[in-house]
């Protein structure tokens, strides 16, 4: 199948469309990731093929949560190289995107992602998740936060929950067995004003891979002491 048509099914398959000017996008992103790639660590994923499925349909599968194709203001933590929030960004084009991470050279590569592709209402900022999560600019002013491949899901509720609206979401994208790891989770989801939602299984089309969404639901404020400083959330997480 050609790349066009990859992505192309990927998000028809989700209700989304995709034109020509989108793919001419994540084409540019994908040259950009294998040049960068060669001066900084970004990926481990460096097959053009690959670099379409695994990152850009996964992260596109992302709007299989009809919440995500009306939100107007979302953050991606720990994006690392975009993802999924620079797939999310092409695929809406009036979406408001703050990037996040710890990582300073791939925030710097965000920046050129961004000015290189014309992306408009797109943030990338430097820092940890637990540092923005208590400043007043960031926290509680997203529709939705997502997050793939950071932390597990108590961890990551610590680092998402906070910048979510009471009333919005958080979604992680997370691999196919996700049970054990969702049951030890729940009750720091809880503490953190959450409510699990929905789990949505994925599919990459035309590959075996099969991914979950977990949907969580903000239904009350988080409170003030949350998220605790840098790296507590990981040394003693919320049981
Ligand atoms: N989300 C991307 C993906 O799916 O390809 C990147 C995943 S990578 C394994 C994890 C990223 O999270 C790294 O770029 C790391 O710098 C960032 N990260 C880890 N902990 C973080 C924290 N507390 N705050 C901000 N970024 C963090």
């Amino acid at each position: 199948m050609e790349y066009f048509e990859m992505l192309k099914q990927g998000a028809s398959n989700e209700n989304m469309d995709f034109n020509e000017a989108q793919y001419d996008k994540f084409i540019l992103y994908k040259e950009m990731i294998k040049e960068w790639n060669e001066k900084i660590n970004l990926t481990a994923i460096t097959e053009d093929e690959e670099i379409i499925k695994k990152h850009f349909v996964d992260s596109i599968k992302i709007f299989k949560f009809d919440g995500l194709k009306t939100a107007k203001k979302i953050i991606d933590i720990g994006t690392g190289a975009g993802f999924p929030g620079i797939p999310m960004k092409i695929m809406r084009e009036d979406l408001e995107v703050t990037l996040l991470d710890s990582l300073k050279k791939r925030v710097n590569f965000l920046e050129l992602v961004s000015t290189s592709l014309k992306l408009q209402k797109v943030e990338a900022i430097h820092g940890r998740a637990e540092d923005f999560g208590q400043n007043k600019k960031y926290r509680e002013k997203y529709d939705v936060a997502v997050s793939r491949a950071v932390a597990n899901m108590t961890v990551l509720a610590e680092l998402c929950m906070p910048f979510v609206k009471k009333g919005g979401y958080f979604v992680a994208l997370k691999g196919p067995s996700i049970k054990d790891e969702l049951q030890e989770s729940k009750k720091a989801i809880g503490i953190l004003g959450g409510k699990l939602q929905e789990i949505l299984e994925v599919e990459i089309e035309g590959s075996d891979l099969r991914h979950n969404l977990v949907i969580i639901k903000k239904i009350k404020e988080t409170p003030k002491t949350y998220p605790r400083k840098a790296g507590t959330a990981n040394k003693k997480p919320l049981k």
